[in-house]
């Protein structure tokens, strides 16, 4: 099985790639932002606890999503891998996933990471915030708690998977999604031939 990550600050287009990656390669997308979502839309239990975090652009506990990935891993078949979006965003959910693998003889097989500036996140969340409502791109003080969070605690997941030379990174700064999805797309055959 083939274990990606698709990494990146929020709003560089991770979800909006997603979907020809994982179709291409026959991977199941798997959203840990997008879990959460669903768990808060069915008023679940773990949503009620996982809201106003993310309404405040704060990460959930690292347990809530090891637990959802790792379900996920167990109940989810017919694919030839899982695109992980969004997961993992901190260094023990990094080293949790390493060890959620390992007890399946399987290890992560690459990151694919989309980069964009700081300035082109603010750009890019308030756009999406026009087309898809979520609550945590609506306030400028949880869109700067979210780049805060992403600098201090996932920026150092880059360093964690260059050591491994599991580390990819694509600059999608063009103007338009088809351009930096061609960009994104060469940049995934190329790690898979
Ligand atoms: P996303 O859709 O990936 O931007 O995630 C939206 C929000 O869900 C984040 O700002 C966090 O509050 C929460 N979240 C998603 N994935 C994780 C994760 N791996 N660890 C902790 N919190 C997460």
């Amino acid at each position: 099985m083939k274990y990606y990550i698709l990494f990146g600050p929020p709003g560089a287009g991770k979800g909006t790639h997603a979907g020809a990656i994982s179709e291409k390669y026959n991977l199941k997308h798997l959203s840990t932002g997008e879990l959460l979502r669903n768990e808060i839309a069915a008023g679940t239990e773990l949503g009620k606890q996982a809201k106003d975090l993310i309404e405040a652009g704060s990460l959930v506990p690292d347990e809530v999503v090891e637990g959802m990935i790792e379900s996920a891993f167990e109940t989810i078949k017919g694919y030839d891998g899982f695109l992980l979006d969004g997961f993992p965003r901190t260094l023990a959910q990094a080293e949790a996933l390493d060890s959620i693998l390992l007890k399946k003889n399987e290890q992560v097989t690459a990151v694919i990471s989309i980069m964009i500036p700081d300035e082109l996140i603010r750009q890019r969340i308030a756009h999406r915030a026009q087309i898809e409502g979520r609550a945590d791109d609506a306030k400028e003080e949880t869109i700067n708690h979210r780049i805060s969070t992403y600098h201090a605690q996932t920026e150092p997941l880059i360093d964690f998977y260059k050591k491994v030379g599991k580390y990819h990174e694509v600059l999608a700064v063009a103007d338009t999604i088809e351009e930096n999805r061609a960009s994104v797309m060469k940049l995934v055959d190329s790690i898979n031939n």
